[in-house]
């Protein structure tokens, strides 16, 4: 008979908690990894701003999700599931998941993510120390979690979409689809099911909404997500599958740089120099009338290459993609920047 861990890796299930991991990998890791009291964790945090896809799933689909955890908490042979949701969910679906769960008869709990937990409470090594009431902060890597995660066990860490589509593999009712959140300047923000290899232009023309005026998008989330010009459409929604339109000629782009490094000074857990000082710069310099930007661009070199986790990585992708790939090649007189500003900016980001 064939084992669900064979059906997943012929399915090509990857994570879709952003970082596309292969699904079966982790889960044979867990399964050899030596250690009683192995653990399944769902990470239902969806703590990036603009994603809004796992609520969409609990909400229609919470029994496909929690039938997943059972698949892996059962072939997993663990002890114990968590489904590790964030405050306003837990508030939201709290009755409907235990309802679900009862059903299930699986040993799952419902762990409420503290609210000071934040952006980075939803980090793979973050929530597990969330979980055992430890210091809200990623922890050094290796161990990883399939080895030594929950209280030094085996722990499989997956998010919500990736459950449910557990769930449809072991049914054989996959059909290599993912779950895109579209919002911003369009006319039908929602979250759609569709094609997982489909563009960003397929999407949004099939759902009426690639814009008509001149635009960027935001792909991936709107805090950590990478920004792409209209051209550069032809590729499949990276990281948890958002798309966030952005009219180009309604956009002050210091306001949006500085609106994304304050997001990131705000959610520093602070643990590391370059993202706590560095965000903190940023947001400071930014926030000037004239902005020195070479330094904005040396600080944002300085994340992305020795930050300690992925999220003070992530902090330079938005700002930095959005000058080389939008700035860049936006007409001059289609940015609200002073005459020869847009120039000045990009010269610096080379
Ligand atoms: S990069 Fe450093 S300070 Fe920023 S969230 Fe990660 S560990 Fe914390």
């Amino acid at each position: 008979m064939t084992s669900i861990i064979d059906k997943i890796k012929r399915a090509g299930l990857v994570g879709r908690g952003g970082a596309c991991f292969p699904v079966a990998d982790k889960w044979k890791m867990v399964k050899d990894a030596k250690g009683k009291d192995k653990h399944v964790v769902c990470n239902a945090s969806e703590g990036e701003p603009g994603v809004k896809k796992d609520g969409y799933i609990i909400e229609h689909f919470a029994d496909r999700v929690i039938d997943g955890m059972a698949i892996a908490i059962d072939t997993l042979k663990a002890d114990k599931g968590f489904f590790y949701i964030n405050p306003a969910y837990y508030k939201k679906y709290k009755a409907l998941l235990a309802k679900n769960i009862a059903q299930s008869g699986a040993p799952i709990e419902i762990f409420a993510k503290p609210h000071q937990a934040g952006y980075i409470g939803g980090e793979e090594t973050t929530l597990l120390n969330v979980i055992e009431g430890r210091r809200i902060e990623p922890r050094f890597r290796p161990p990883y979690p399939p080895t030594a995660g929950l209280w030094g066990s085996p722990t499989l860490v997956n998010n919500v979409e990736t459950f449910y589509n557990v769930s449809l593999v072991a049914a054989d009712e996959y059909k290599k689809e993912r779950f895109y959140t579209v919002a911003g300047d369009c006319l039908y923000e929602n979250v759609y099911q569709l094609p997982e290899d489909w563009t960003i232009e397929k999407i949004l023309k099939t759902t009426h909404n690639y814009p008509n005026f001149p635009f960027f998008v935001q792909v991936g989330g709107d805090g950590s997500g990478e920004a792409l010009n209209a051209k550069q459409l032809d590729r499949p929604a990276a990281g948890a599958g958002s798309i966030r339109v952005y009219s180009l000629s309604k956009r002050k782009p210091q306001e949006l740089m500085l609106h994304w490094a304050a997001f990131f000074s705000l959610e520093s857990c602070g643990q590391c120099t370059p993202c706590r000082d560095g965000n903190l710069r940023l947001k400071e310099i930014l926030s000037q009338a004239d902005p020195d930007w070479p330094t904005v661009a040396e600080l944002l070199d300085n994340l992305a290459d020795t930050a300690f986790c992925g999220l003070g990585c992530a902090a330079a992708i938005a700002i930095r993609s959005y000058v080389n790939n939008v700035l860049a090649t936006a007409p001059e007189t289609a940015v609200n920047l002073p005459k020869g500003a847009r120039l000045a900016i990009c010269s610096c980001f080379n």
